[in-house]
């Protein structure tokens, strides 16, 4: 997707804070970060959300939650974190690549909405 800001940032063409990529994964620091540690897990494939997912495209998926585990181990986050992946305008999606947020680095608020 050539207008698509995370698909610019796999291919490099704009800067980001790399932590982790392999084959078919690609994760780096959020820009503004909601907790001390926030890393967005995306996948090379453009996938617009969850919703977007079926039989065809779900391994990209697992490949970032195996990467999100990997990444958690990476950064110390043995007290724990959470993987936030939002879909859709009610849920404030605010960029349509599939991306998985993994917060953590402090105890976070209990509730989720
Ligand atoms: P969403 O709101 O779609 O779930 O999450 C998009 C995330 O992308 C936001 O947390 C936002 O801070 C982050 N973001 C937006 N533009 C950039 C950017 O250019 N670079 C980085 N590293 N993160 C970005
Ligand atoms: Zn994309």
């Amino acid at each position: 997707m050539s207008d698509c800001l995370f698909c610019k940032i796999i291919a490099g063409e704009i800067p980001s804070a790399k932590v982790y990529e392999d084959e078919n994964v690609y994760a780096f620091r959020d820009i503004q970060p909601q907790a001390p540690t926030h890393i967005l897990v995306v996948p090379r494939e453009h996938i617009e959300s969850v919703a977007a997912l079926d039989e065809s495209n779900s391994a990209a998926a697992a490949r970032c939650l195996e990467a999100v585990a990997r990444i958690a181990r990476q950064e110390g986050l043995s007290g724990g974190f959470r993987v936030v992946s939002n879909a859709g305008d009610d849920a404030g999606q605010t960029v349509k690549h599939l991306h998985f947020h993994i917060l953590g680095g402090c105890r976070l608020v209990d509730k989720m909405a």
